[in-house]
């Protein structure tokens, strides 16, 4: 068993963290207080090259490893948590795109998105169909023979204020899955209009309900094949669950960082904090849990990378890291004392923002399901 990173792995995780230290990291919590996209992150990570890093060298990217994809995540994760979603949505979406679209259309799309020119979002979730995203409803009317009218409501869209492009799952056929079809859609297009969320976190990322008023797509914006489109879409979900589950790995490690440090530092009774097993153990914990949790998710993007079946270690890596990270997010927050209540100090906002992963992308239950599926067998699916 060979069982580590290779030297390229870790090269790019230092030149990684140094970058993120000095320009993510400054911009965390201005960026939450404006509750708005600053689009030079965007710029930024692009010249980083962490929004091309699923597209192929051909279109601009870096064409990495998903390894290399979960380092990137859990290294932004420590910075600045919410910068990740860039490469979530980055990584998701190119991934979907990749597989499923055209040489014309890879050529057309792609570039964009790995420049930061292109900030793309997924819109599958509506106002009636979260969990049950195969009942969804926005309804593609046939406009001639290779055209569609988009009328209806997405919710809960991650960048969905911000982005430029949509991945954007339609009923263009009857009831089920096998009736969705997806469009790469303009956002500038004046049938759409677009409502943000009040946030408890992410608030520099934002989420968005966006409305479709007559929105005229044709066979040229169809990801995939008609009536495919459930399907190739939540293929790339797979693998982004442990992307996912890093991101946010990445926050609690960081915040089991400070609360290591102020445990060393500071005093009470005389001696530092760390001395006392009340404090040391729960932090013992938190080092333990999170470098299990650490390890499913590389096993399964190991898994991705060499072709193995992946769904269930994915699966648990998004049930298992969004909520182990809160868990431990809050028990640091503790240990910090008063210090750590106040708004001066990131771990609160960390604690907000992770949250959100805990229900985006799919709750713990959807994951479970998939787990139970692959442990019992699929004739034991409900
Ligand atoms: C931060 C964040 C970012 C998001 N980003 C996006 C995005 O970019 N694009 C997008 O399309 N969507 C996005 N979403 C929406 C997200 O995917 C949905 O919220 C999620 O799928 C759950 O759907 P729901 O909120 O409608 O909950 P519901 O489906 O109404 O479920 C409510 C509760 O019931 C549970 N439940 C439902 N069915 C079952 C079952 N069969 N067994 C057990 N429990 C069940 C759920 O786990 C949940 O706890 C985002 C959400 C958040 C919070």
């Amino acid at each position: 068993m060979h069982y580590g990173f290779d030297e390229d792995e870790e090269a790019f995780r230092t030149e990684l963290r140094r970058w993120t230290d000095k320009v993510l990291a400054p911009h965390y919590q201005s960026d939450d207080k404006a509750a708005q996209f600053r689009r030079q992150q965007a710029i930024d990570m692009a010249q980083m090259g962490l929004t091309g890093l699923r597209i192929p060298e051909a279109y601009g990217g870096q064409d990495a490893t998903a390894v290399i994809a979960g380092i990137a995540a859990e290294e932004v994760g420590r910075a600045d948590f919410n910068a990740g979603y860039l490469i979530i949505n980055t990584a998701l979406i190119s991934d979907i795109l990749v597989r499923n679209c055209t040489a014309e259309q890879r050529a057309d799309w792609l570039p964009g998105i790995a420049s930061g020119e292109t900030v793309p979002c997924i819109m599958i979730t509506e106002p009636g169909a979260g969990t049950d995203a195969a009942s969804l409803s926005l309804n593609a009317i046939p406009d001639g023979e290779d055209a569609w009218r988009l009328s209806g409501e997405k919710t809960s869209i991650t960048l969905g204020m911000a982005a430029d492009r949509a991945v954007v799952l339609a009923r263009t056929g009857g009831p089920g899955a096998r009736g969705v079809s997806a469009f790469w859609v303009d956002m500038d297009d004046p049938g759409i209009s677009r409502g943000a969320f009040d946030d408890l976190g992410s608030r520099a990322i934002g989420r968005a309900s966006i409305h479709f008023d007559d929105v005229r797509v044709t066979r040229a914006d169809m990801v995939g094949d008609e009536g495919g489109g459930f399907v190739s879409v939540m293929q790339g979900f797979d693998y982004s669950r442990a992307i996912i589950g890093l991101l946010c790995l990445g926050a609690a490690q960081q915040s089991l960082d400070e609360a290591l440090q102020w445990s060393r530092d500071r005093e009470a009774f005389g001696k530092p904090i760390g001395t006392f097993q009340g404090v040391a153990f729960p932090l013992a914990e938190c080092a333990t849990y999170i470098a299990g949790a650490r390890h499913v998710c590389y096993e399964a993007l190991w898994r991705k990378d060499i072709g193995l079946e992946h769904s269930a270690e994915a699966a648990m890596a998004k049930f298992w890291a969004p909520k182990l990270a809160t868990d431990v997010i809050h028990q640091c927050l503790l240990t910090l004392g008063h210090i750590g209540y106040s708004t001066e100090h990131k771990v609160g906002q960390r604690l907000r923002d992770v949250i959100g992963l805990e229900i985006g992308d799919g709750t713990a239950q959807v994951s479970k399901l998939v787990i139970a599926r692959n442990i019992l067998g699929r004739a034991y699916a409900p």
